[in-house]
């Protein structure tokens, strides 16, 4: 039997990610929401730094996300050099033109604290109604029984809920009792990448200033264009105080072992050894960077659905996608949002099997296609395609109004 008290229903959250605490800031404001996290409160994975494009600032406006608190950067637009540091082109999209809103970067553990704070911090803070979220840290959930919305944590209790929201990340534990099959893995995308990040006065006594782009608000983007599918991202983060690296190469039989995790460490003799041929006031920077760590760039093939019974993945958890347009978080972001049609009156605990299936029919199809478009952008796109097939998200603006944009005939 599930709880249905006048249409506020007990939601469950597996991970505190970006997915995860954007669901928890949504359903809030009506629902009864507990989230559980295996790890600390500081625990942020994903790479430094995190850009957010129009169609999740959209989203995160409409929450209250203080840009202000996050160090949020105004991104330009993108500059694109070749190895030799020569500006090839420059893309400035003119965002807030355009598109209404600016794109931002961030680091991503102020994203993520921030979001935080809109889930759990008191409602009249934040001016809406409802209750805080619960997170529950160190307390991994185990198990899950979707038709009946019950998790089972570590130690062996168990929690009933009217939902359960899994977004345990791309090594999702809880993805096959959802789908009841172990053959959806994520796979390996043959690029490995180096991620860290920088503060300005380390630039400064790199290179003896800060470079323009970062100063003007772009994102560096320098391409190898030498078969050998090399590139180095940067852009500045908090508040221009800080700069995320992303540096990606085609993964070498030698890293094959190391680079499952998060947390491999990288070498920046092994970095500098990849780059050898790169401009050297990028490679300069090198030296200088705060700790370097390794991944290889993994995703996942389409799934079948997202959802069963009482349980719906979100998240890389249910479309892990590489960074090659920079949209896993962005899509988490719209994911989370679309638990509005969860808040709406009228909802019942018997409603939600069917509004969960309503939420993969919307989804998973514009997720699909973006994955689709981050693969072709891993090998051969041109820098013009790839960045018109990024642009294609943008317009997005929530699942009530692309409902409504789908209905239309
Ligand atoms: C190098 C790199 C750069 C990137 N740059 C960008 C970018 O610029 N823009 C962009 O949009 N995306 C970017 N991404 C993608 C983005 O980081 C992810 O898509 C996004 O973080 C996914 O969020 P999530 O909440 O689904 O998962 P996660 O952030 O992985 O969160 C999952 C959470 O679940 C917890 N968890 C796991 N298992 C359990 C369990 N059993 N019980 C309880 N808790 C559990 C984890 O501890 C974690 O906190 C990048 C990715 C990489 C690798």
């Amino acid at each position: 039997m599930t709880a249905d008290q006048g249409g506020k229903l007990r939601v469950t959250i597996v991970g505190s990610g970006l997915a995860g605490l954007t669901a928890a800031r949504i359903l809030r404001e009506q629902h009864d929401v507990t989230v559980y996290e295996r790890s600390g409160a500081a625990r942020a994975t994903g790479g430094q730094g995190l850009s957010t494009t129009p169609n999740a600032i959209r989203i995160l406006d409409s929450v209250g996300f203080d840009r202000a608190r996050a160090g949020s950067v105004k991104s330009r637009g993108y500059r694109t050099y070749d190895k030799a540091g020569r500006l090839v082109q420059e893309i400035d999209p003119r965002h807030e033109e355009t598109f209404g809103v600016p794109a931002l970067t961030h680091l991503r553990a102020d994203v993520r604290n921030e979001l935080l704070r809109l889930a759990t911090a008191p409602s009249d803070e934040l001016g809406i109604r409802g209750h805080p979220a619960r997170v529950v840290f160190e307390t991994p959930v185990t198990g899950l029984d979707a038709e009946k919305g019950v998790v089972t944590l570590e130690d062996g209790s168990t929690v009933e809920a009217d939902v359960v929201i899994v977004a345990d990340g791309i090594h999702s534990r809880l993805r096959e009792l959802v789908l009841r099959s172990a053959e959806h893995k994520p796979k390996k995308a043959g690029l490995t990448c180096f991620r860290s990040s920088l503060l300005a006065e380390q630039a400064r006594a790199a290179l003896g200033q800060l470079p323009n782009w970062w100063t003007e608000h772009y994102h560096m983007f320098a391409a190898g264009k030498d078969g050998t599918d090399r590139f180095i991202l940067l852009y500045p983060t908090r508040n221009l105080e800080s700069m995320n690296m992303s540096c990606i190469f085609q993964t070498r039989e030698e890293n094959k072992d190391t680079t499952e995790s998060w947390d491999a460490n990288g070498d920046v003799e092994e970095m500098l050894g990849v780059y050898h041929d790169f401009d050297k006031n990028v490679t300069k920077l090198f030296r200088v960077v705060n700790e370097i760590k390794m991944w290889e760039l993994q995703d996942l093939d389409p799934l079948p659905t997202w959802c069963r019974g009482r349980a719906i993945l979100i998240g890389d958890a249910a479309h892990a996608m590489t960074p090659m347009q920079g949209q896993g978080a962005n899509m988490s972001i719209e994911d989370g949002e679309a638990f509005r049609l969860l808040v709406q009156p009228g909802v019942s605990a018997d409603r939600v099997p069917a509004i969960l299936r309503r939420i993969d029919e919307l989804r998973r199809p514009r997720v699909d296609q973006v994955v689709k478009n981050t693969r072709e952008s891993s090998f051969g796109l041109s820098a013009e395609e790839r960045f018109t097939r990024l642009f294609q998200n943008a317009d997005y603006n929530g699942i009530v109004d692309y409902a409504t944009k789908r209905a239309a005939p």
